[in-house]
Parts: structure tokens; sequence; C-alpha cells
């Protein structure tokens, strides 16, 4: 028995603390969990799962339009916010019972409260030092607004599950993840919906033909993407915010969502005290094993930006558990990692895109966008995209990438494929399944 309280003592029950605290129980450690908001994190509470939820409520009115083509006749559909709302926290609060509950269960002593580290082996919870032979350091991150005049007016992601009224209107600064999902949301909600972006095109980082593609579908679909823009200044007005923009001109909105990228959350947490070093925004520096520069302190998750993705922190905070209680050497295993962005039309994307296929040698290109039948008689126009960046030396698919109904569901299916090394050869000869659109795949010329 260590002299320590406990054998691991993990700051945040967020995706990754959680996953580290059962797997590390399950070996037979003493482990305590403290949460300082809500167990589940930002993924379960203000992130993936409510947006999720939203994204489904949202299509529904694209649903009611084509169901006509289909030989329905639908009244005049009317969206009720409070009712989803409160559906929405009904389920998170199941959600975070089951969280709770699953820990309690590992034996895991489920604390409630915001703990800071102290030194290699010791937190302050309430007041109170409690030490630990292990701390896992699994804070996460939150929303970062750039410091402009007026920035106390704008809501940030959170805010938006807790809304008591939709906006009539509303301006979305940034086009990243967040800011184009939301932007699609709102809009399929009857929003109507301005994307202001400070540069070029949105969604920076994917290959550029899904940028212009999806860019274009959703401004079909009525959202408007304001390019090259940049607010200096807002405003509250009596119905709600003045963007002022560095062009000089202006515009009013009901109200402002900024979606400029997240921070992590290692204010006051004492890591400098702690000797935890941290770098580029306040990320906490770790090695490949996810430990940082104490020993005895690890970090995984979005407080290390590396991957900022719900399923990357679960493996850190597995190969973490698995390493240090497991007796079993573990890496979090960053290559080929699927990821999915939720606008309407829906991104699938894995590997590389055609913008960085030049570090690759040689390159085909095989690229498709078609009218889904499902579209042809609702007559909605809306194409999707299939693409395969493949190696000229060895036929390997080094990149896919998926625009259109269900593309979250394909491409972690084509990750599979693509992570075992498939080739183009592999693709076309696996038989079709039709009428799919995902047969476009293994039928790509
Ligand atoms: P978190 O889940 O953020 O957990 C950290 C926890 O630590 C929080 O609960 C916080 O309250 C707590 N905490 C912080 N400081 C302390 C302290 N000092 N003491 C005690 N507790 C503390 N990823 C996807 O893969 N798919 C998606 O569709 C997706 N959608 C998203 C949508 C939105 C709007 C957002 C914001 C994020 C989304 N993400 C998505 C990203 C995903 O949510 C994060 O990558 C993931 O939650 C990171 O997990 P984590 O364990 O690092 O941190
Ligand atoms: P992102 O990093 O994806 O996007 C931030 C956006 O804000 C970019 O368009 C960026 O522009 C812009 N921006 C940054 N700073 C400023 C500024 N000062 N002024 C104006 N614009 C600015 O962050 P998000 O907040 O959208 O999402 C955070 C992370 O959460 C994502 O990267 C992703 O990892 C994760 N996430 C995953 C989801 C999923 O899996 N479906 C969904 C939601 C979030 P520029 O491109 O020019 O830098």
């Amino acid at each position: 028995m260590s002299d320590f309280d406990y054998d691991l003592f993990v700051i945040g029950g967020g995706s990754g603390g959680v996953r580290a605290a059962r797997i590390a129980a399950e070996t037979g450690a003493r482990v305590a969990i403290a949460e300082e908001y809500r167990y589940g994190g930002t993924c379960v509470i203000r992130g993936c799962v409510p947006k999720k939820l939203m994204v489904y409520a949202s299509r529904f009115s694209e649903a009611f339009e084509d169901a006509a083509g289909y030989g329905w006749s639908v009244g005049k559909p009317e969206f009720s916010w409070p009712v989803l709302r409160r559906n929405i926290h009904a389920e998170l609060d199941r959600l975070e019972g089951i969280y709770r509950r699953n820990l309690a269960n590992a034996s895991v002593k489920v604390l409630d409260g915001r703990a800071t580290v102290v030194d290699g082996n010791t937190v302050e919870m309430d007041g109170q030092r409690i030490t630990a032979g292990h701390i896992l350091i699994a804070v996460g991150g939150t929303p970062f607004v750039p410091n402009i005049p007026g920035r106390e007016h704008v809501m940030v992601s959170n805010d938006i599950f807790l809304m008591e009224e939709m906006p009539a209107s509303i301006a979305i600064v940034g086009g990243g993840y967040i800011a184009c999902e939301f932007a699609s949301i709102l809009n399929g909600l009857g929003v109507k919906v301005d994307v202001i972006y400070r540069s070029e095109q949105i969604l920076r980082g994917f290959d550029r033909e899904v940028r212009d593609h999806v860019a274009g579908e959703m401004e079909k679909k009525g959202v408007r993407i304001v390019t090259d823009c940049d607010v200096e200044q807002i405003e509250k007005t009596d119905t709600g915010v003045r963007l002022e923009f560095e062009s000089g001109d202006s515009a009013e909105y009901s109200a402002v969502l900024y979606a400029t990228g997240r921070v992590p959350n290692t204010h006051d947490l004492g890591l400098d005290d702690a000797g935890v070093e941290t770098g580029k925004g306040g990320a906490i520096r770790v090695d490949d094993w996810s430990r940082t520069t104490v020993d005895t302190i690890y970090a995984v998750g979005d407080v290390t930006d590396r991957v900022a993705l719900t399923p990357v922190a679960i493996r850190e905070g597995q190969a973490f558990a698995q390493t240090v209680f497991g007796n079993d050497p573990t890496q979090a295993d960053y290559d080929l990692i699927p990821t999915a962005v939720f606008t309407q039309p829906e991104i699938g994307t894995v590997g590389i895109s055609e913008d960085h296929a030049h570090n690759y040698g040689e390159v085909d290109i095989y690229c498709t966008t078609f009218r889904s039948m499902n579209h042809v008689i609702a007559d909605r126009d809306e194409r999707m995209l299939m693409k395969l960046i493949v190696a000229r030396s060895d036929g390997k698919v080094l990149g896919c990438h998926i625009v259109g109904d269900a593309a979250g569901e394909m491409i972690q299916l084509a990750g599979i494929a693509i992570k075992m090394g498939a080739t183009k050869a592999d693709f076309d000869r696996t038989v079709a399944v039709h009428p799919t659109a995902a047969e476009e795949l293994v039928t790509l010329k």
C-alpha cells in the first residue's frame, strides 16, 4: 500500500479523464476524479452530443419539403425550440447519470468541484490537499473570443444549448468546424445565418475541392458566407447587435456567435508552480506517452492541443492508463484519423487532401459529383462529392473525401479499409451495394 491517498487523481470528467479513470481502476488502482461542472465534459454536455441532436432536429425542415415529391402532404411545419431544448437537456441528464454510475461501478471516487495542481503528487480541492502517486490533467478547452470591443455581447458554442429563444438572425464569426456546423443547424431551424470568415474560404485544412463544394451547397440552402471579412467592433442595439467591419460596413443581427477556436483550460491550474510546462496558447507539453515535464503528471485530450476530437481524447486516456497502470506500454496512434463535419451537407474525410498530395510523391485523383437518387424526385438541387487520392507508385488510397448525406457514417468504414492499407484496386474489386450513394466509392474512374 502506498502512502498516497490515491494511486491516481484525475482532474476533469470529460472524454479523456473518464476513460483513463475507469481503465486505471479496472487494473486495481485506487482512483479519484474531480469535475468542476458536469460529468461527460464538453462532448456530452456542450459539444458533440447536444450538437448532433440539433443536427437531427434541423434536418427536418428539408425532410418536410422533400416529402412532397414523395407524395406526402405535410401541413405547415412549426418548430419549438423550448421543446427541443427540454428534450436535449433531459437526454444530457440521462447521459451524465450513466457517466457517474459507470465511474462509481468501477470503484472510482467521484468528486464534484474544481481541483488544482500543487506538486507532482498533490492536488488541492475545496482548500484540502489530496495526494496521489500520479495526476492526470484532462481539463479540456474552452471557447476563445478575440479581444475586440464589444466582446461581452457575443455568444459562444456553450451558450447555444442554453438559449431562451431562437434568434431571428445570427452572425457566426469563424470558418472552422463549430462555425460551419452551427451555421447549418441554425439555418435548418429557420434562423437567417451569415458566416463571417476572415480568410478566402471556410474550413481551412480540408481538401480545397471539398471546401468549395460545401460552401456552395451551404449557400444554396440559404447560409450567406461572407469571406475576407474582419469584425472591428460589436455594439448592443435595442433588437440585438450591430457588427462594424474593418471594411467600414456594418450589419445588424439578433445575435452573434463567435466560433473562433478553443484554448486549453490551463489558466490558474497551478501548473507553473508545479513545474508543468505549457506551450503555445497554454497547451500542456507532453511526450509521446502523454507525460508532462513532471514525471508523475500526465495530460490527455484537448488540454494538450494535439487533435481536438473526442475519440482521440479517449484513446489518449486509455493509452495513459494501460501504460502507467496496466503494465502495457501503449501510445495513441494519430495516423489516418477519420473525421466528420456535421454541416449540411455533411463532410467525411480521412487521410491527405489534394493540397498536401505533393508531399507524397505522384498521385492520381479520382473525383465525382452527382445528384443522389433521393434528391431527384424530391427536386432538391444538391450534389454529393466523392474523391479518392491514390499513390501512383503502389495504388494505395492516401485520402478519401465525401460530401453528402451520411458522409460521417461512410467515412468511418472507408477509414478501416484505408487504415489497413487498401489500394484503389481493392476498392474496385469490392462489389457495389446497389442502389446506394456509397457505391460510387467502388466505381470511381
Ligand atoms: P473535455 O471533454 O472538455 O473535459 C474536460 C472537463 O474538465 C470538463 O468537463 C471541465 O468542466 C473539467 N474541468 C476543467 N477544469 C477543471 C478543474 N480545474 N477541475 C475539475 N474539472 C475541470 N469532437 C468530436 O470528435 N466529434 C464532434 O462531433 C465534436 N463536436 C463538438 C462540438 C462542439 C460545440 C465542441 C465545443 C466540441 C466538439 N468536439 C467534437 C470536440 C470534443 O468535444 C473534445 O475534443 C473532447 O470533449 C475533449 O475531451 P477532453 O477530455 O480533453 O476534455
Ligand atoms: P477551429 O480551429 O476548427 O476553427 C476556428 C476558426 O476561427 C477558423 O476558421 C479560424 O480562422 C477562425 N479564427 C481564429 N481566430 C480568429 C480571430 N481572431 N478572428 C477571426 N477568426 C478567427 O475551431 P472551432 O472552434 O470551430 O472548433 C474547435 C475544435 O473542436 C475543432 O478544431 C475540432 O477539432 C473540434 N470539433 C470537432 C467537431 C467534429 O468532429 N465534428 C465539431 C466541433 C468541434 P483560420 O482558418 O483563418 O485560422
